[in-house]
């Protein structure tokens, strides 16, 4: 079903450019959802594709919501933007969710008719560029990377210049976006839950609504 979905995307266009959020989202906010907005909007992206995923490699499953409720708050909390869509690719893979697996099902999907955006905070595209062969994932997608407060853009300056030192077309591969700060983070709405202090303003109000309603993270 999602296949169809994704294949649908391509009737309209040659070529698309799809961008890909992935996260944990747990639960989703708006760091989330604005760096998605801005990547759509300064890149001319056709699609943003969120990518919750199943069981992180990287994270403790401590105060993890299930699969189905961070798939679910990221549904209600992108429905009313008709340019985002949510897939199910990693929370139905069995086993470890890697990030490389989900590169190769959407190239397998879009072939050459889709260039695909990898859209990360700059926590996030340090550790992707530290992973064993960023290389192959490179080839398979670019990167945009937008700022986010507490994270020093500098290093990825650096790390782009050492992967792709080779490369003429070095500076296509990473792309850096500037996007209001937002110093929201899900470890601190989680944090907040469970100390009873204020969340409202740093997520949608429906996807509050959702955890206070299945008592998530408390
Ligand atoms: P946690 O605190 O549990 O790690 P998180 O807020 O970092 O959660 P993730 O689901 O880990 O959220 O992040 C998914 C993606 O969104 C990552 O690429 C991350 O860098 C990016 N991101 C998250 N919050 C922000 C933010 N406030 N500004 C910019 N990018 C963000
Ligand atoms: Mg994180």
């Amino acid at each position: 079903m999602e296949r169809d979905n994704l294949l649908k995307l391509m009737h309209r266009k040659r070529h698309l450019k799809i961008g890909l959020m992935g996260g944990t989202f747990n639960p989703i906010h708006y760091g989330h959802l604005v760096t998605a907005e801005e990547a759509l909007k300064q890149f001319m992206l056709d699609k943003v594709i969120f990518i919750p995923s199943g069981k992180p490699p990287h994270k403790t499953t401590g105060s993890l919501a299930s699969t189905e409720d961070r798939y679910l708050m990221t549904v209600i909390a992108t429905a009313s933007n008709r340019d985002f869509m949510v897939s199910r690719v990693e929370i139905d893979r069995k086993g470890r969710s890697y990030t490389i697996d989900t590169l190769r099902y959407l190239k397998d999907i879009f072939k050459e008719r889709a260039t695909l955006y990898f859209i990360t905070g700059a926590d996030a595209i340090l550790e992707i560029l530290t992973w064993k062969d960023p290389k192959e994932i490179t080839n398979l997608c670019k990167f945009i990377a937008a700022t986010r407060p507490g994270y020093d853009i500098s290093r990825i300056e650096y790390l782009k210049k050492k992967l792709f030192k080779d490369a003429d077309d070095n500076d296509q591969h990473i792309f850096l976006m500037e996007i209001p700060a937002l110093a929201i983070s899900s470890t601190d709405i989680r944090s907040r839950i469970k100390t009873g202090r204020p969340i409202n303003y740093l997520l949608p109000e429906s996807v509050c609504n959702y955890l206070l309603k299945h008592e998530l993270y408390k």
